[in-house]
């Protein structure tokens, strides 16, 4: 935290949708762009000095709406997103396997992990583990539970046969999850980094 007396006045204090604090920072040198990024777990929005309570009020709701779907989307950069823990990723396990397996698939663990390098996921079906690469958390979380489903459905059924994938076809994003990571792979294999679009073209200031 910064210093101590440092009043916010209370029409002022945003969050977004999530609850995090925001912050806009208006900048002198800044001139036509708008940038919105996490900062220590507070959503910076950055802004013209220039700009009017108007434009600052549209481009801040503008530039959090990007970073929540950023967010959503899993784009780059480490701490964009709050780490998740193991309890929350076990309770949303036990929510998949009732949803989708009836509730059939009963991990006695499922905890995030650092040191898979070429799997996102495995399982123990003998002893009902779970664990996911922790490369998975900023991806998609369409993705994360394509990944949470097919290790949970290796605990009914050990390999890659027919039967196995009959049960995550009850998963509607399987196909598009799989593409998903097919092109993470990829793109990671031959050194494919994301470009910067962290800076979107403002409207124009005169
Ligand atoms: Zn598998």
């Amino acid at each position: 935290m910064a210093g101590s007396s440092r009043a916010v006045p209370a029409a002022l204090t945003l969050t977004t949708a999530d609850g995090a604090p925001v912050e806009v920072r208006r900048s002198a040198r800044r001139r036509r762009t708008v940038a919105a990024f996490w900062e220590n777990g507070t959503a910076v929005v950055a802004i013209p000095a220039s700009f009017s309570r108007a434009q600052e009020h549209e481009w801040v709701h503008r530039m959090l709406e990007k970073l929540r779907l950023q967010g959503e989307r899993g784009t780059r950069g480490a701490g964009r997103r709050r780490p998740r823990s193991d309890a929350a990723l076990a309770a949303h396990a036990a929510e998949l396997s009732a949803k989708y397996f009836g509730g059939r698939a009963v991990p006695s663990s499922v905890r995030w992990v650092g040191n898979q390098n070429s799997r996102w996921g495995s399982a123990t079906p003998s002893e009902g583990t779970i664990r996911l690469s922790d490369k998975l958390q900023p991806m998609p979380q369409w993705v994360i539970d394509y990944v949470l489903l097919h290790e949970l459905a290796h605990l009914l059924v050990a390999g890659h046969d027919a039967a196995f994938w009959r049960l995550l076809e009850a998963y509607p994003d399987t196909a598009r999850a799989k593409a998903f990571l097919e092109g993470v792979s990829f793109a990671t294999s031959r050194g494919l980094t994301p470009g910067d679009d962290d800076d979107v073209d403002g409207p124009p200031v005169s």
